[in-house]
């Protein structure tokens, strides 16, 4: 086990150098225009891509050659400082390979990870396909269905699902199906929509509040046959998993809450780099802009909110990176990755809105770029568990009660 230290490491050092730099050089000027156009920015993703920004050997190193746990959380920080509609175009088939990895085997994982970036030819995304339209928060409810055709060895699925990100244009769609309807969540299997594979389309893509540069779209599933070896983790596997329920024998809860808390303190850190962006923004306006005769920061009222604003963000990290490392070493204990996401949620909404105050009128035009940071920074109390649902999971990870 490494011990937990702020101390970043050469290699993070690096690294961070790196990304700023790309966050300065091509993310900032160009993130007004796709927030704008509302359309996946291509160009710049293809830029990322060709510095090994965008691929599967970046999210190895930074999964895989990462003692700490740091390195991610630190890197999406800086990405999303840039900009946070291009960060998660650039991020998003990161949601696909984490699904095949949580749930595939090590060929599976070898097989499909990498065309989630690249098939070698042109560049790929991935979608992850999980909520639906009349259920996101409540599990439970998901209806998309999986029936196997044994005759044929192949998986048939049909049903819609809501929100996704990359959904629809992605290559590769990892989709969460229910294949026993009598067993809530525990009879969900997750299944690879291979690219091309007929009967999947695009629905709706939505016309959204923030990260406008992020495709997000229904996906609609219509008779869609997917061969056996599509089923994430294999049939064996799962048909010994669904027996278990239906014995009414309780699976490892402690290794599934393990892997879902360790993913949220990396969607913590998106909201983390908004927060800091629009912190710093906001100081020096407040230091260059005048009223009543001197700069605006030299009124304590403005220089207060300030200081508070960049003790949150300090606070924040402290939180992300801690509830990283533990992530790492698979030992949370009081749902530390929910704790980290919720108050990272919370602080970037909070900042942006401060800084638009900051900035008085200014603040509140397209001209600057407070007003979008504010709009990006919402989305972090909602998708990947809601505000409420963090706090659902930390409370009972503290009572150890089943609080609804
Ligand atoms: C831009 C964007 C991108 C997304 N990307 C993806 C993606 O790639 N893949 C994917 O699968 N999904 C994705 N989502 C979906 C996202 O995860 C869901 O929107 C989210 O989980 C909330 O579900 P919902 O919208 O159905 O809200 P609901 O679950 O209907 O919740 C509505 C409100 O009720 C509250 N609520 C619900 N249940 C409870 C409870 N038990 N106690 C207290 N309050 C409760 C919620 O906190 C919320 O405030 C994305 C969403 C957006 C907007």
């Amino acid at each position: 086990m490494s011990d937990f230290s702020l101390a970043l490491n050469e290699d993070q050092l690096t690294l961070q150098k790196w990304l700023h730099e790309f966050a300065v050089d091509v993310m900032r000027p160009n993130a007004e225009e796709w927030d704008e156009r509302e359309e996946f920015p291509w160009p710049i993703v293809e830029q990322a891509a060709e510095i090994g920004l965008y691929s599967w050997e970046f999210m190895a190193e930074m999964m895989m050659n990462d003692p700490t746990g740091i390195s991610i959380v630190m890197a999406i920080e800086e990405i999303f400082w840039g900009d946070a509609g291009i960060g998660m175009a650039i991020m998003g088939s990161g949601l696909a390979a984490a699904g095949i990895a949580a749930s595939g085997t090590p060929e599976q994982v070898m097989e499909w990870v990498p065309q989630c970036y690249s098939d070698g030819s042109k560049i790929n995304t991935g979608a992850f396909a999980a909520s639906e339209p009349d259920a996101g928060s409540d599990v439970n409810g998901y209806r998309l269905s999986a029936k196997y055709d044994e005759a044929k060895d192949e998986w048939v699925l049909n049903g819609t699902k809501a929100w996704i990100t990359n959904g629809g244009m992605a290559d590769i769609h990892v989709v969460v199906a229910v294949v026993d309807p009598e067993l809530g969540s525990k009879g969900h299997a997750s299944f690879i929509v291979p690219p091309g594979t007929a009967g999947l389309t695009q629905g709706q893509k939505y016309k959204k509040h923030g990260i406008k540069a992020s495709h997000t779209a229904e996906v609609v599933l219509d008779d869609v046959r997917v061969p056996g070896h599509c089923l994430l983790g294999g049939k064996e596997k799962l048909d010994e998993r669904l027996a278990k329920v239906r014995r009414g024998e309780k699976g490892n809860a402690q290794a599934a809450m393990q892997t879902f808390e360790a993913t949220r303190p990396a969607v913590g850190a998106q909201a983390l780099g908004i927060a800091r962006a629009a912190t710093e923004y906001a100081t020096e306006y407040a230091k260059e802009r005048h009223a009543f005769g001197k700069p605006i920061i030299m009124n304590q009222g403005i220089a207060f909110m300030l200081a508070d604003m960049a003790t949150e963000v300090e606070a924040t990290r402290a939180l992300i990176w801690k509830a990283a490392w533990l992530g790492k070493q698979r030992a949370f204990k009081n749902a530390e990755g929910s704790m980290a996401k919720l108050k990272a949620g919370r602080v970037a909404t909070w900042t942006t809105e401060r800084a638009i105050q900051v900035l008085g009128g200014y603040g509140y035009t397209r001209e600057y770029p407070v007003e979008r940071w504010h709009r990006d920074a919402k989305i972090h109390d909602i998708f990947e568990g809601t505000e409420q649902i963090q706090q659902l999971v930390v409370s009972r990870a503290i009572s150890g009660m089943r609080i609804e």
